[in-house]
């Protein structure tokens, strides 16, 4: 295969079980991160055809090297994975300006910044795929996450959007919705928080990141070519 994935917050969790799976399918992986320096180039050196590059998807001049950084040495990029993301939690009314602004800048800025800059090599060869984290939030929202669901929603509405204009393109638009998945992110819910969560789960557990990577991997495949715009949410049926 001769194929490349831009996977962003590659180094952790959801996307790093992305690298492992596109790299083990073939795939030449540019892996981002943001801070997750050392555990990144550790993933790059146990697989073959990952590259590591360090960029906080909010700049966009560095989001403009890093895709530049990935066509000179990969050719091109086939794939982006809208990925990197973080959470917030506390009531609306308490939430100082720059935190929303915070989470707007990575969750949602971030997306139109790498998307901005995959497109124009997608649309001259007429063929891309295009992969957006959301969550289950962004569908349903979430009380005490209101400028995280809200990040979220608007990727779902960026996902449509797009798909329409970039579908006469040949580029597939897409959003995965996740429910809850055993990372980082969700590492400060107690014990009993996750029991509660999981008892309303109606396959009774909580999601793996490689739950999260089979469907992406799914997604970016051409057995995935008549799928755009559309939100697919991985929950266990807690979001039906
Ligand atoms: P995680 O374990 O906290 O990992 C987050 C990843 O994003 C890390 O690789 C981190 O890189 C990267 N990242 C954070 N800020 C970044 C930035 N400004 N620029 C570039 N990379 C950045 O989170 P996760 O659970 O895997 O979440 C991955 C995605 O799934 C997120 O969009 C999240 O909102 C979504 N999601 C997660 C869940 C869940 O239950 N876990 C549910 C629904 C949706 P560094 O470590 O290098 O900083």
């Amino acid at each position: 295969m001769n194929k490349t994935v831009l996977i962003t917050g590659g180094s952790r969790g959801i996307g790093k079980a992305m690298v492992y799976k596109f790299a083990q399918a073939g795939y030449n992986v540019l892996l981002n991160f943001n801070k997750s320096e050392d555990i990144s180039n550790q993933i790059a050196r146990e697989l073959n055809n990952v590259k590591v590059y360090g960029a906080d998807v909010a700049d966009r001049n560095k989001v403009i090297n890093m895709v530049n950084y990935a066509i000179e040495n990969f050719g091109k990029i086939d794939v982006l994975i809208n990925n990197a993301g973080i959470s917030s939690n506390g009531l609306l009314q308490d939430l100082p300006y720059e935190e929303w602004q915070r989470i707007m800048n990575v969750n949602l800025n971030g997306v139109f910044n790498c998307t901005q800059a995959v497109l124009p090599g997608m649309i001259e060869r007429k063929a891309g795929k295009i992969i957006n984290i959301s969550s289950i939030w962004g569908m349903v929202g979430a009380s005490n996450e209101v400028a995280y669901s809200t990040s979220k929603a608007a990727v779902i509405g960026m996902t449509k959007a797009l798909a329409k204009e970039v579908g006469p393109s040949n580029i597939q638009v897409n959003s995965i919705a996740p429910g809850i998945i055993m990372t980082d992110m969700v590492s400060d819910y107690s014990l009993e928080e996750m029991n509660a969560i999981t008892d309303q789960i109606p396959l009774g557990k909580i999601g793996s990141s490689d739950d999260i990577a089979n469907l992406a991997l799914f997604l970016a495949s051409d057995e995935a070519n008549y799928i755009t715009g559309q939100v697919i949410s991985p929950n266990g049926g807690w979001v039906i």
